[in-house]
C-alpha cells in the first residue's frame, strides 16, 4: 500500500477498531483501519459509507454531527469559536479586502468579517446554510470550484477551518484555494491534528473518539508540505495551536470522555497556559493552521 498523499510505501496501521460516526458516543458497527504514512505523517481511512458530496449538501450531515441543522442553533454552537479563529489570522488583514470562507457553515465567522471587508464570499455545500447567507447579502457558492469562474486570482484572504479533513481530495482542495488567491493574498487552512499527547496517554479510548467516519484524513505538517510542493506553493508555514485546556485532559483521564472546556479549582490560569503553550511549542497540540502566501510574481 502507498501513502494516499505522498505516494511513499512506508505505511503502517496506526489504529484498528470502532471509530466515531457523527456525534460523540456514536460508533461504527465495524472495525475501521486507520493507516499512517511514516514519511509525511498523514493518517487516513478508506471507509466510504456515503457519497460525500451529496451528504454535505444535505441536512443529514449536520443532524448526525450536532443533532440539528437549524441555522440559529448553528450560531449558538459556533459563535464562541470566532475569537479562536482571529487568534490564527489576526484582525488586521481583512479591511477593504475580498475575503472567502470555504466551508463556512452558516457564516458565524464571516458575520464579523463583513463589517470591515469589501467583498465577502461564502463557500458552503449545505443548501440550508447557503440559503440563510444569500438572504443576508453574501456572495454564495456551493464549492470553491464554482467560485473560480468569477474569482480566480481575486481573493485576498481565504479562511477555511475544520473542512479539509472532510474532503475526498485535500490536494485538489488546496489547489483550488490557491487558484482563488490574488497575488500577494494569503490563505489560512486549519485542521485538527492527531493530538499526539492525548493519543499516547489515553490510547484507544481517545482514538475511537478522534478518528471519525466524517474525517477521512488526519493531516500533519508533513501532509501540508507534500501538498504545497505539489501545487508549486513555495511560501507557507504550519503553526500549532492547542484548543482544549488542561481541564479537558484531566476530565478524559477521570471519565474516558471529552470534558471540552471543563474547569477544575486546582487548574489555575497559569497552569492552563503552560499546558497550552508547551504543547504548541513542542508541536504536539490538537490543532494546526497552514498559512499560504501567493507570491506577487507567482505563475
Ligand atoms: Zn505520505
Amino acid at each position: 500500500m502507498r501513502c494516499k498523499l505522498c505516494g511513499c510505501e512506508d505505511v503502517m496501521v496506526a489504529y484498528e477498531g470502532k471509530i466515531r460516526d457523527g456525534r460523540v458516543g456514536n460508533y461504527t458497527d465495524k472495525k475501521v483501519k486507520m493507516f499512517r504514512c511514516e514519511k509525511c505523517g498523514t493518517i487516513w481511512h478508506d471507509s466510504r459509507e456515503r457519497d460525500s458530496r451529496q451528504y454535505y449538501q444535505s441536512e443529514a450531515y449536520r443532524n448526525e454531527l450536532e443533532g440539528t441543522s437549524d441555522v440559529n442553533e448553528f450560531y449558538r454552537l459556533h459563535d464562541g469559536e470566532s475569537l479562536e479563529k482571529f487568534r490564527y489570522t489576526g484582525t488586521e488583514i481583512f479591511r477593504g479586502k475580498t475575503v472567502a470562507d470555504i466551508g463556512c457553515g452558516a457564516g458565524a465567522f464571516l458575520d464579523y468579517i463583513q463589517a470591515v471587508a469589501d467583498t465577502v464570499i461564502a463557500v458552503e455545500p449545505s443548501e440550508t446554510y447557503r440559503g440563510a447567507m444569500k438572504g443576508r447579502g453574501y456572495t454564495v457558492f456551493g464549492y470553491a470550484q464554482e467560485a473560480l469562474k468569477e474569482y480566480r486570482n481575486k481573493v485576498d484572504v481565504i479562511v477555511s477551518f475544520d473542512v479539509i479533513e472532510h474532503v475526498e481530495e485535500p490536494q485538489k482542495f488546496l489547489e483550488e484555494a490557491y487558484a482563488l488567491l490574488s497575488y500577494g493574498g494569503r490563505a489560512f487552512i486549519g485542521t485538527p491534528t492527531d493530538a499526539p499527547v492525548m493519543r499516547e496517554v489515553l490510547g484507544n479510548a481517545y482514538e475511537s473518539f478522534l478518528f471519525s467516519t466524517q474525517h477521512p484524513w488526519v493531516l500533519s505538517g508533513g501532509s501540508f508540505e507534500t501538498m504545497a510542493k505539489r501545487c508549486g506553493i513555495t511560501e507557507f508555514q504550519v503553526r500549532y495551536y492547542q484548543r482544549y485546556g488542561l481541564g479537558n485532559f484531566v476530565y478524559w483521564l477521570l471519565n474516558g470522555q471529552p470534558g471540552r472546556h471543563k474547569e477544575y479549582d486546582f487548574i489555575t490560569k497559569t497552569m492552563d497556559q503552560a499546558w497550552i503553550s508547551e504543547l504548541e511549542q513542542q508541536e504536539k497540540s490538537d490543532y494546526m493552521v497552514c498559512e499560504i502566501v501567493k507570491g506577487a510574481c507567482s505563475p
